[in-house]
């Protein structure tokens, strides 16, 4: 198998650059933050407790975040690997991710971690909040918090994989089709090296 982590704050990209790279790379792609709103969407008792928190830019408990990560493993016997995408966002979630894939008897290959300024940030999410109609990026306080949360307690997964040698920074601003390419060439790279 062959498992990545697409690392980087609250509008770096990494929605965009997933659908692209599990198209190229035949990867299952598991973003927390894309089964979160779907729960809210159909409207489950999860969905429901996941809402307000997400709307105020927070965190949701770690509990739920792993229980879904642990089912879409689960659910998912016959993938080549899988790209993580929002996940994991604290170190609690990083050493369960460690120990769920452990026990299927495979581990991170590679943490691609996209860096974008904060002022960019920011625009991005602003003007994805035009269109996405996803309550978490229409003002500026919200997408304040989100990027606080991740500075609090997300960056420091980097770390977490930066001990074991996994962590690639890529930089995040240029065109995506630029970005896409140095993310494949790493990938490759790694590929590569593990035959
Ligand atoms: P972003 O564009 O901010 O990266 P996501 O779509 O990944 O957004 O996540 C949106 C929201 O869902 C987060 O602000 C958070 O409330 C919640 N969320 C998503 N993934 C996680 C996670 N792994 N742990 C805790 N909360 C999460």
């Amino acid at each position: 198998m062959f498992n990545l982590i697409l690392f980087g704050p609250p509008g770096s990209g990494k929605g965009t650059q997933s659908e692209k790279l599990i198209a190229k790379f035949g990867l299952r792609h598991l973003s927390t933050g894309d089964i979160l709103r779907s729960e809210i969407r159909n409207g489950t008792a999860l969905g429901l407790e996941a809402k307000s928190l997400m709307d105020q830019g927070q965190l949701v408990p770690d509990a739920v975040v792993i229980g879904m990560i642990r089912s879409a493993l689960e659910h998912n016997p016959e993938a080549r690997g899988f790209l993580f995408d929002g996940f994991p966002r604290t170190n609690a979630q990083a050493d369960t991710l460690d120990a769920l894939l452990a026990e299927k008897k495979t581990a991170i290959n590679i943490v691609l971690a996209l860096q974008v300024s904060k002022s960019e940030l920011v625009k991005r999410l602003l003007n994805r909040g035009l269109t996405s109609g996803r309550t978490d990026d229409v003002n500026e306080a919200i997408i304040g918090s989100r990027i606080e949360e991740y500075e609090r307690k997300t960056a420091a997964v980097a770390d977490h994989y930066k001990k074991v040698n996994k962590v690639v920074y890529i930089p995040g601003e240029g065109s995506v089709e630029e970005i896409f390419r140095k993310l494949c060439d790493e990938i490759e790279e790694k590929l590569k090296s593990k035959k």
